[in-house]
This record gives C-alpha cells, structure tokens and sequence, in this order.
C-alpha cells in the first residue's frame, strides 16, 4: 500500500509547492506551518482573521494575511494559486464554548463553503477540512463507559447541537465536491487536541489546558483548590498536538481517504479525574476538587476506535498524555508567569 506519494515528498515539489493554512493564529493551524517549515516547505501562505499581532504562533518568513474566510472575496485571494489548502479555521473552543454559542459555531458554515468553492475554482490538487468528534452521534456517548467510537457511527445523525451540525455539513460539501467537482478531500475527525500554543484561558479553552491553569493557579494563589466540571467521571482521549499535525501529513497523502472521513485521535482513554491526578503529579502538588455540578460537562463518555486508521495508516496518535501533558503543563506555566510580569501573551 502506498500511503505518502513519492513526488510530495522530493525537495523539488516542497519548494514549488504553495501551501494555504486558514486559521494559522490559532492553536492547530499555528502548529501545522510550525511542522510544514520544519519538513522544508517554503511557499507557506497562513491566513486567519485575529490581527497578526494576536496569533499564537508567528513565522516572519511565511506570507501571513489577517483576512476573514467567512467572506467570498477574501476565499478567493486566499487559494490564489494554492495547491494544498487545509482549513483550520472556525469559531470554536471548549465545552463551555461550544454549548453556549451555537449561533456562532453553525456560522463558521460561510468558512468552509466559500473555502471549498475558491479551491476548487482555483485548481487546488488537495483540500483538508478539520471536522470533529462532535459529529458522531450523541445518543452513543451517555454513559462514562462508553465503546469507542467508529467512523461508520456519525450516521444516522444526531450530532452535537450547533457546533457537530456545522462539521457533518461541512464534511457532506467536502465528499459531494470530490463525487461532482473531482477536487480531492480529506476529512480527519479530531477527537480533543492539547498542546502548547493554544487556548489556554478566557473561555475558549479545552480540559487539558483549563486544568493546568487551574494547577497553576492554585498554587500561585496558595488556595490549594481546583474547580471541576461536572463530577469528573466523564471520560475522554485526548490527542497530542505533534500527533496532530502528522496525521493530518498522512491522511492529505493518502489516496484511499479521498473524501472518506477518519477518526484523528488517541485512544487512551481517561476519566476528567484521572487527567486533574495526571497534571497533579506533575506539578507535584494534590488539590481538594470542588465539583461545580452546574458547569457544562458535554458527552458523558467519548472515546476514538482506531481501527480504520491504524488499516490504511499502518500509525496512530500515540504520544501518551504523561508526555504530552508535561510539555503543556511547562508551557501554560511560562505563560502565566510571563503574563504576571506584565508582558504580553496571547491566551
Ligand atoms: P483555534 O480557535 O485555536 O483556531 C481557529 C482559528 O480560526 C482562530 O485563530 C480563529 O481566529 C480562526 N478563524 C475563525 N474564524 C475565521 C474566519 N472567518 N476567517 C479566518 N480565520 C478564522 O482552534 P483549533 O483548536 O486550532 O481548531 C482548529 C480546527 O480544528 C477547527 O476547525 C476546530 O473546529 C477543529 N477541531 C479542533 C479540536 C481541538 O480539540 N482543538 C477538536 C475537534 C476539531
């Protein structure tokens, strides 16, 4: 089976290649240019509508646009002579995010519809979408012991309201511009990404992130008390950005998942509670857990089935949250640090 095709990989091809990221501010689209400049690509085009100034991962020597992708005009000055286009781009965030503003997750719509259309116009050979998790189906997900989750269970649909609506979707444009237009699409459902160089307060943060500053917090602030969402029973797996950013690699360069979507995530699964022990150990402290049964907790269980990745892939996300987990820990430290000291840090 051949999974990478040989001619995406010459240094020839990464040098002639122009390379669209939307949403290259935020946490996965940031970190995706950080891995196509370390392969050696150098005609990077990164867009995203957050000013240049608020992004969280900055490269100099990429062209970096601040343009909105919800509109029409900008799409097409984006995918202007692209050959890869990966749409990293939506209004989106945690738990809290996503139950809360649903208006504003269906709207992220206008992204991939006018993305796909200019990419297709343009001539792009490859197109990603980053759907989710939150498109399966929530009647599987009610109870903390959950089976994982296969690729065939986002149908019959009943996805996460607002935020799951918009990727089923968007994954339906993708698959009918591939059946109708010939334009070749990837899908990866993302089952929850941590990492550094993301979201890591204010609202818009995942657990992962939302429990080391809480870590951190505690210990700054000597209260030796975290706040829990929900009872902490909920179970999930959480994938390591590096892993991330690979598998969208693998997945883009696979002919066998042209328009066919896949499950990206980790399969090691852990309980809310069991991540708050993991990050404690790691800052080596214990805090008493305050359960704020109010607070929004999502799906009682999610879990991802990696069968069908680890088939046509022959890999899996596999960097265990022991590893992952400290290296977002340090990084969300010297974020809060920085920020006590008064300097400026996007959160
Ligand atoms: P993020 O919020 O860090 O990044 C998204 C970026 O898109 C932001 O910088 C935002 O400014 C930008 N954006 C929003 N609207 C835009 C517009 N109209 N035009 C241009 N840019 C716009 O989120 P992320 O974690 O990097 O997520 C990236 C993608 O992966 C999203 O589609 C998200 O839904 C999907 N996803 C992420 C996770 C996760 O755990 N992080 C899980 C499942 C799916």
């Amino acid at each position: 089976m051949k999974n990478i095709e040989d001619n995406d990989r010459e240094p020839q091809s990464k040098s002639d290649k122009l390379i669209l990221v939307a949403g290259a501010g935020g946490f996965i689209g940031g970190n995706l240019v950080k891995y196509f400049l370390a392969k050696g690509f150098t005609r990077i085009r990164a867009v995203d509508k957050k000013p240049f100034a608020q992004w969280y991962l900055r490269f100099p020597e990429v062209e970096n646009l601040s343009l909105d992708c919800s509109v029409e005009e900008a799409c097409k000055s984006a995918c202007r002579d692209a050959t890869e286009v990966y749409n990293l781009a939506a209004d989106m965030g945690g738990m809290g995010f996503i139950e809360r503003f649903r208006v504003e997750c269906l709207r992220s719509i206008l992204i991939n519809t006018h993305l796909i259309e200019a990419a297709s116009a343009e001539g792009v050979q490859r197109y990603f979408f980053a759907s989710s998790a939150c498109v399966y189906n929530t009647l599987l997900q009610q109870d903390p012991n959950v089976r994982a989750l296969k690729e065939s269970d986002a149908y019959p649909a009943m996805a996460e309201r607002g935020y799951g609506w918009e990727k089923l979707i968007s994954e339906m444009f993708c698959q009918e511009y591939w059946a109708e237009r010939g334009l070749k699409t990837f899908i990866a459902r993302f089952h929850n990404v941590y990492g550094p160089y993301g979201t890591w307060d204010g609202g818009r943060e995942k657990a992962p992130a939302a429990i080391c500053r809480k870590v951190v917090e505690a210990i700054d602030h000597g209260s030796r008390e975290i706040a829990i969402w929900g009872d902490g029973s909920q179970t999930r797996s959480f994938m390591y950005i590096a892993d991330c950013v690979k598998g969208i690699d693998m997945i883009v360069h696979s002919d066998e998942l042209i328009a066919t979507p896949i499950n990206l995530g980790s399969s090691e699964i852990v309980t809310i509670n069991e991540l708050v022990s993991k990050v404690e150990a790691i800052a080596d402290v214990q805090l008493r857990r305050k359960y704020d049964l109010s607070a929004p907790r999502g799906v009682a269980g999610r879990n991802s089935d990696n069968t069908f990745i680890r088939r046509v892939l022959n890999w899996e996300p596999n960097t265990t949250l022991e590893v992952g987990l400290k290296e977002t820990y340090q990084w969300i430290q010297e974020q809060y640090t920085k920020r006590k000291q008064g300097q400026l840090v996007v959160a």
